[in-house]
């Protein structure tokens, strides 16, 4: 489970309404507990995708080391990652789940349909490796 503040939750959804028809991207940062995530703040990112940057992000190595140390100072680390699909199901793609490293974090995806955040699900990263990675369905919790 994700478990997450409103105005994290909406905050994710103005982003990708704010860069619509691009897509969005960022960072969730908080506290492993157990099964589940919680998310204490957001880090909005650069996409550095010029080539296709309506279904397409990606996120500078530079600037997620920067993420994660300003985490660290606050006692928070990253826990998932988010983007919105621009008109598009809010469901993983292949690229997205080639693209996922990160095991034990949550992969959130906001669907934007003509500017409108619609639905937003949320995916976790399971297995021990590149091997056996899926991404399994999980509920998001907004407190
Ligand atoms: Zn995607």
């Amino acid at each position: 489970m994700l478990k997450i503040g409103k105005s994290s939750y909406e905050e994710i959804r103005r982003h990708g309404e704010e860069l619509y028809p691009h897509e969005c991207c960022g960072v969730l940062l908080g506290q492993m507990d157990g099964d589940s995530r919680s998310v204490t703040s957001i880090a909005r990112c650069g996409n550095t995708r010029t080539d296709s940057p309506q279904n397409r992000y990606n996120i500078d190595p530079r600037e997620l080391v920067r993420i994660q140390r300003e985490g660290r100072e606050r006692g928070e680390d990253i826990v998932g990652f988010y983007h919105s699909h621009p008109d598009h199901p809010a469901l993983w793609s292949q690229t997205d789940f080639a693209e996922a490293h990160w095991l034990g974090c949550s992969y959130v995806i906001t669907s934007v349909e003509k500017g409108q955040a619609v639905t937003t699900n949320s995916f976790e990263l399971t297995g021990a490796g590149e091997h056996d990675k899926k991404f399994v369905d999980e509920k998001i919790d907004v407190t």
